[in-house]
């Protein structure tokens, strides 16, 4: 009975709360080895891409517009130079639409394989941070050494110089935020000028640097395990047939101590050597032997380390792997399933219906409204008028003339004032009269359509109506 319940503790224990969580709720702190191998080098290639990309993405112009600019504020969105109006909202629901069914096909095909190699997140705290963290305080062994260590000289000026490094970094990479959400000729002024003109921005570049110093110095992995809502989503979206980082449990087990020249297969032994390198390299701190856990970010950090472990005691690699669940237990290769499939024949429709969109997207779209609580006037015999509001967004990067004509009936346009011009990237408005002869006008409301025309080219038609006298 008491070994029962000893083995029942166990088997609850192991799941009773997150690995970096110890039973008496504290954080445990994570001292990942550095790691080193195949993958991990070109994880690195990858990631110093992704931080050129980022820390250059604020500065790339297309056709003067930036590249990327999301500034939810003003409702100013720029993808790829293309500025999105309020009016195009539908693209925008597609667009969620299109990257919410990516995200599940994603997932449920290749687990959290973005997490390990392309989240931000990861990046900047391994890439960055931590790379940091082992030239100041040293690998994992030394680091921990130095928590034990009583606050020393050595030690201040270790921690010292650390988060002052941190800070310095997490300032930068707040700027570089703000960048991305008021574009890059605000951030210019909100630094140039008097800060009291910039009460906002500012508040913004504090709030900014301070959190991304509290998330990268101090709640690190925590964010993928706690906050990450896509780390949450991991357990429904994962199956037996999603790839992700596996123990060969079938090869591995049961772990055994490595001695040299042993017969590990008449020892009774399987690959694992117990080594439990895979466990401190992890980033996370979790044993990945322990099967698919909701902390793996599938960084591939323990696939090297055993795989060194394994090319030192003269076994095949890849007892650690990227495989399924399903390959490891029937020992075949990892196959695509239908939902897979299906979920692609989604997105590629979702896709061209977005390429569609963005391709048919007018430059100029146009609305053509009579004037509210105005009826028809006769400004000379045998001719009636209506007076209209014109409001013109010109989604483009060329200030735009803009003509109005009336394709039916015939008729003449009074605009009141100058000319229609819109700058680029701005909205117009104006006014104007619709003249037409009295016989033309047939009832009471009238289906009159405009064209709108700019440098001799039909952009738009509107329909709209004319208002007349009752008719018998
Ligand atoms: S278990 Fe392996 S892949 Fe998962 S987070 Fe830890 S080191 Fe990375
Ligand atoms: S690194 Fe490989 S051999 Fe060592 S404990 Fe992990 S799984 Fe076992």
């Amino acid at each position: 009975m008491v070994q029962f319940k000893k083995e029942e503790q166990e088997k609850t224990d192991f799941r009773d709360r997150l690995a970096t969580i110890d039973e008496k709720g504290s954080r445990v702190w994570v001292y990942a080895k550095k790691p080193k191998g195949k993958l991990t080098f070109w994880r690195n290639i990858l990631g110093f891409a992704l931080l050129i990309f980022f820390f250059t993405a604020p500065f790339i112009r297309i056709h003067g517009e930036p590249l990327l600019m999301l500034n939810f504020i003003k409702r100013e969105i720029v993808l790829l130079g293309v500025r999105f109006w309020p009016q195009d909202f539908h693209l925008f629901f597609l667009a969620m639409i299109s990257l919410m069914v990516f995200i599940i096909l994603f997932t449920v095909t290749y687990g959290r394989l973005f997490c390990g190699w392309a989240c931000p997140q990861t990046i900047f705290m391994e890439l960055v941070f931590r790379r940091i963290e082992y030239w100041i305080e040293g690998d994992a062994y030394h680091q921990k050494q130095l928590a034990k260590m009583p606050w020393n000289k050595s030690k201040i000026f270790k921690k010292t110089i650390k988060h002052l490094v941190f800070y310095s970094i997490a300032f930068i990479v707040g700027n570089y935020f703000l960048m991305y959400i008021i574009g890059t000729e605000e951030w210019t002024k909100l630094v140039s000028e008097s800060p009291s003109k910039h009460i906002a921005g500012l508040s913004g570049m504090i709030v900014f640097s301070g959190v991304f110093y509290f998330i990268f110095s101090w709640f690190r992995e925590q964010v993928c395990t706690i906050v990450c809502p896509y780390g949450r989503l991991q357990g429904v979206l994962l199956d037996r047939n999603s790839i992700v980082i596996s123990y060969d449990y079938k090869r591995g087990e049961p772990k055994g101590t490595f001695f040299k020249g042993e017969d590990r297969e008449k020892a009774g032994k399987g690959s694992c050597i117990n080594c439990t390198q895979c466990v401190q390299v992890c980033p996370t701190g979790i044993d990945i032997r322990n099967g698919t856990q909701l902390e793996c970010i599938n960084c591939a950090c323990c696939i090297d380390a055993c795989n060194a472990m394994m090319e030192a005691t003269n076994q095949p690699k890849g007892l650690i792997r990227y495989a399924s669940e399903k390959s490891i237990t029937e020992g075949t290769k990892v196959k695509f399933n239908v939902r897979t499939f299906a979920y692609s024949a989604v997105l590629v429709i979702l896709l061209g219906v977005i390429a569609f969109s963005i391709a048919g997207r007018k430059p100029i779209e146009a609305t053509i409204l009579r004037a509210p609580g105005m009826l028809f006037q006769e400004p000379e015999p045998g001719k009636l008028s209506n007076l209209y509001n014109i409001k013109l967004v010109n989604k483009t990067n060329a200030d735009l003339p803009v003509e109005l004509q009336v394709i039916s009936p015939e008729g003449v346009i009074n605009i009141i004032g100058n000319g229609i011009n819109i700058k680029k990237q701005t909205v117009g408005e104006s006014v104007f009269f619709l003249i037409v002869d009295k016989e033309k006008i047939t009832s009471d409301k009238t289906p009159v359509r405009f064209g709108v025309y700019s440098n001799g080219k039909l952009i738009e038609e509107i329909n709209s109506t004319f208002v007349g006298p009752n008719m018998p």
